[in-house]
């Protein structure tokens, strides 16, 4: 190590991947990005400064190895690459537990295995950093072999720029399962299926597909928005006492006891691991279903009519642009 400061190879230069190693080198980390040469990211990260070096060579020197890879290559990444070229002694990070808490990864018992997931994507990380702010990060411990890997794991969420907000300890498992259940019951999964769902409601008795995204999808940012800064209750100090009270009334119908029902059968195949069995068997395949799904949701008519609308909205094109160049 150089000094306290452990010296940091990034392998993956994708959503996470970026805004940790713009991160870590504004708060003074010795940063190498690890890619693929002629990989689809290289040209970005030589562009930003760092130094591109294959995998095998950018972890040889590292005193911590940062896994931000898509979760389906880091079984074959730590096979082929990783356990053979990292040091000894050296701490292997992840950002998501999947692999190891699913025993897909079984790390060599000299390395520190940690865990640091911030609470948001790759682009709001280093936006929010670049303000002088962060984004909450998790961490955890798997194993701990030279005795400084809780340490590590703070050094290096306090580097990303997490200690700003909040930093708390949980555990690979914790993380995994409660990071799944989110992104498909609520954030993901539940919420696209909730708007596309309203939308259809409203379209198919008759109204217009235009005031029907408005309703169900442009207000909702504003929604999410006062959650974000006080929670539901400032959302609804927000909104009319008409809108309160539908609130209070309709809300329990739409997301009923046995919408709980199924989102705790979704939870319960997280973690009996039969979601990640799928998962992984559906990524082996080439992805059939998945790219089915996608094409799905990209010709729903919510999002016909969504591009048409948010052509109008100028600005919003310049800002996606913005955000662009610092996310993926
Ligand atoms: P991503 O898909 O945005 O980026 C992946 C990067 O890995 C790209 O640079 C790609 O070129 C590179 N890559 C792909 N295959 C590779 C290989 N075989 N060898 C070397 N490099 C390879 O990924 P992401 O969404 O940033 O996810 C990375 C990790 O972070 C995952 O474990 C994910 O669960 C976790 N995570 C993601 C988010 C998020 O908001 N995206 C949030 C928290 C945690
Ligand atoms: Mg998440
Ligand atoms: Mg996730
Ligand atoms: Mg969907
Ligand atoms: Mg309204």
């Amino acid at each position: 190590m150089t000094g306290s400061r452990p010296t940091i190879a990034i392998v993956g230069y994708g959503s996470q991947g970026r805004a940790h190693a713009l991160n870590l080198r504004d708060s003074g980390f010795d940063v190498t990005v690890g890619l693929r040469p002629g990989g689809p990211t290289e040209q970005k990260a030589r562009a930003d400064g760092f130094i591109a070096k294959p995998p095998a060579e950018a972890v040889a020197d590292a005193d911590l190895v940062a896994v931000l890879t898509p979760d389906m290559v880091q079984k074959q990444l730590y096979a082929d690459v990783l356990a053979p070229h990292m040091k000894q002694g050296a701490c292997l990070l992840f950002a998501h537990g999947l692999n190891v808490h699913f025993e897909m990864i079984a790390p060599r018992a000299d390395l520190d295995v940690v865990l640091v997931a911030p609470k948001g994507p790759g682009a709001l990380v280093r936006r929010e950093y670049e303000i002088g702010r962060g984004v909450p990060c998790i961490y955890a411990v798997h194993q701990d072999p030279s005795g400084h890997a809780e340490q590590l794991a703070l050094t290096y969420a306090g580097g990303l720029g997490g200690a700003r907000a909040n930093i708390i300890r949980t555990t690979f498992k914790e993380e995994t399962e409660t990071d799944l259940f989110g992104e498909q019951a609520v954030l993901c999964g539940g919420a696209s299926s909730l708007v596309q769902a309203g939308f259809e409601t409203l379209v198919e008795a008759g109204y217009q597909p235009e005031i029907a995204y408005y309703e169900v999808l442009h207000e909702l940012k504003l929604i999410v928005d006062l959650f974000y800064e006080g929670g539901i209750t400032r959302m609804l100090e927000f909104v009319s006492e008409t809108a309160q009270y539908g609130d209070y009334v309709s809300g329990p119908r739409v997301i009923d006891a046995s919408v709980k029902a199924r989102m705790k059968d979704v939870l319960t195949d997280i973690q009996n691991g039969t979601f990640t069995k799928n998962w992984v068997a559906e990524y082996e395949a080439g992805l059939p279903n998945y790219n089915k799904y996608k094409q799905a949701d990209f010709d729903h008519p919510i999002e016909q009519v969504g591009r048409e609308l948010r052509a109008k909205m100028v600005w919003l094109n310049a800002e996606a642009d913005a955000k662009a160049a610092t996310a993926d």
